[in-house]
Order: structure tokens, then sequence, then C-alpha cells
């Protein structure tokens, strides 16, 4: 007798949705951080003519090539630390998981965050634990020291800056969450482009601490490329749970590029800060809008009624995200990529259509 999917999937896995991304086609995009900057046409023939160089028959270099060195030097990565490569750093967070993934582990994040640390430790089968931050979206340092306390977590996420929220913990409550957790801390600090502050020196240095990145949000989302660093031990441990060949030869040599054009790259962040000032600035002038202090590349805020605007900026050819019924903290929240100034000023005037 042959048994069915139903018979065969785990339940948890059947309760669940896909991660869901929406249809953008036609669309200005501002509901998934991206870099709303292509590459200059000058670097884009540059970068095909790398690409064309490179080996296609043969499995990517495990170790990076050269990329993790460069990453070090790129980003001020401490010699004490070791850099795990990832296919975007969803799959970093999907490793450390796997790794962890003892019987009664316990997974923790604060909440509401990034949705994959829960649905990795859904599909990983650690148990979740979500702290939730305050109202305005701050640590609640006591709740979540007892809450350490008492669940003594495998593993701890911290966003930083988080997201959908945007905003940037005190440092010194970060702080005081990795002197008090048993177990390993991620820092995820996939904005750090935009943000004012980082974890990144002190990578290696301290045994619980792993600090995670992305080249997603500063303009190469399409090649996938996370990395993290920690300490040795870490980096051995993770290494062996890695698929071999994580990392394909285009992705490599795409982000050995763009480090060698990095000006590029910081002077597009320079720009979207800039708008993110004028974006928020703008939101906050509207009735009725809440406007979350951020430090990343989109702009979160409470609204008079979400779903209405929502809907009214995609019939006006304008996706954000509707974060309203993700999270309670979240009722009526919008989250706004910042796009660029055209982009921006659409948005501005659609919301005055709107009012
Ligand atoms: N961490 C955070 C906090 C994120 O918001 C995201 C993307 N939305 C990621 C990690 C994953 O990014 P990627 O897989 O593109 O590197």
């Amino acid at each position: 007798m042959k048994q069915s999917v139903e018979q065969l999937v785990r339940p948890e896995i059947q309760a669940i949705g896909a991660y869901h991304v929406a249809d953008a086609a036609g669309l200005i995009k501002l509901d998934a951080m991206e870099n709303p900057y292509r590459l200059p046409a000058a670097l884009s023939d540059e970068l095909a003519a790398r690409l064309a160089e490179v080996a296609i028959n043969r499995y990517p270099d495990p170790s990076g090539g050269g990329l993790k060195d460069e990453l070090k030097a790129a980003f001020g990565i401490p010699d004490a630390a070791e850099v795990l490569l990832g296919n975007g750093s969803d799959e970093l967070i999907t490793l450390i998981t796997q790794a962890l993934a003892r019987p009664g582990a316990k997974l923790m994040a604060l909440e509401p965050s990034f949705v994959m640390y829960k649905m990795n430790a859904l599909l990983s089968g650690l148990a979740y634990v979500g702290v939730p931050l305050t109202a305005d979206f701050d640590i609640d340092l006591p709740s979540t020291l007892a809450a350490i306390e008492q669940h003594r977590p495998a593993v701890l996420f911290i966003a930083y800056p988080n997201n959908p929220t945007g905003n940037r913990y005190p440092r010194d409550a970060v702080e005081a969450l990795i002197a008090a957790a048993p177990g390993l801390v991620v820092v995820d600090e996939a904005y750090q482009a935009f943000a004012d502050d980082s974890f990144m020196s002190e990578a290696g240095t301290r045994d619980n601490l792993l600090v995670m990145r992305t080249l997603s949000k500063i303009g190469l989302a399409g090649i996938r490329l996370g990395y993290a660093a920690t300490s040795s031990a870490w980096a051995t441990e993770l290494d062996k749970v890695r698929p071999p060949y994580n990392v394909n030869v285009l992705t490599q040599a795409a982000a050995r590029f763009a480090l060698e054009h990095r000006a590029v790259f910081d002077g597009q962040a320079a720009t979207l800060r800039a708008e993110r000032a004028r974006l928020a600035e703008a939101l906050a002038a509207q009735p009725g809008f809440t406007v979350y202090p951020s430090e990343a590349n989109f702009v979160t805020a409470r609204v008079p009624d979400a779903q209405a605007l929502f809907a009214g900026l995609k019939a006006a050819g304008i996706l954000i995200k509707n974060l309203n019924g993700a999270h309670p903290l979240l009722e009526n929240c919008l989250r706004f990529t910042v796009g660029t100034p055209e982009e921006n000023g659409a948005v501005l005037a659609a919301l005055a259509q709107l009012k």
C-alpha cells in the first residue's frame, strides 16, 4: 500500500503556507527592501565580461576563493573571526538552526521580527519562543531576560536593525542579552548599510556571538549571498551542516566584482538614507500616521486603516507591504521600502490622492 502525501509529510509542514512573495508585475515595487538602483550600464557590461570568464563546468571553490578574505577586508571583520558563506542569509539561518536541533532545544526571537527565524524552528523541529517587543518595538529587557532564564534557548536571534519595524535597539540592551544568553546569539545585521551601529567588531572575540549580514539589501538581492562572522569553534561546526557548493560560481564572481566597486553601492546607500529621511518626514505629516524611527532601507508606519491604504496604493500602481495581521503589535502597520526619489514621490502623491 502506497502512502499519500498527507500521510508522509510532517503535519506541522502541512499546516503552514509557503513563504509568500507578492506578484509585483507592473507595479512600483516597494515591498521587499530591495535597492531600487540597478548597476550602472558600464559596470553591467564589465560584470558580463567577468561572468563570461567563469568556469561553469566546475563546481565552486567551497572556500569561496578569495571571497571570504575580501569580505573581511571590505566590512571590517576582525581577524579573530571566521567567515561562513550562505545562499542568502536565509540559508545561514537554516544552517544555524539545523546544527542546534537537538530534542528539546529552543530557538528564541524577539517579536515581531523576521519571519524566517520562527519558520526555521518549525522546519528543524526546535521549540520556538517569541518574546514580544514593547508597543513601540523596543526590547522589553526585564521580560526578555526572564524568558532567557526560563527557557535557556540554544539560540537567540536579534535583528539589528529589526525587520519589519526598522528600529535599531539600544546597544546596551543587546549587550545585556548577549551577556545573559546561555546559548548562541545571532545578531542579524541585514540592514547594516543603513544603520549607525554594528556588532561586527566583536565577532570572533565572544564565544557565543555570530554576526550575520547579506549583500541583498545593498543592491545584490538577486545573487543570494549572505555571510556570517563568528568564532572558529562555531564556524567549524556550522560548516559541517552547509551543503557542499552552496554558493555558486556566478554568485561568487559577482560578489567579488561588487566588492571591487563598493563605492557605487555605498553611494546608493547614502542616497537611500537621505531618501529615507525625506519619506519618513513626509509620512509623519500625514494625518493619523505614526512613523517609527528607522535605521534600515524601509520605513514602517501605523496608519488609520492599513488595508484601505495598501489597496489604494496598489490601485495606484504601488506595491508596499501590509503588516496588519502579521503580529498583534503590527495592527494597522504598513512597511514602505525606500525607493528612488521618483518612486517615493509617487507614493506621496498617491497618498495625497487617497486622503
Ligand atoms: N535577515 C533579515 C532581518 C531580513 O529582513 C532578511 C530579508 N528580508 C534576511 C535576513 C534574509 O536576507 P537574504 O536571504 O536575502 O540574505
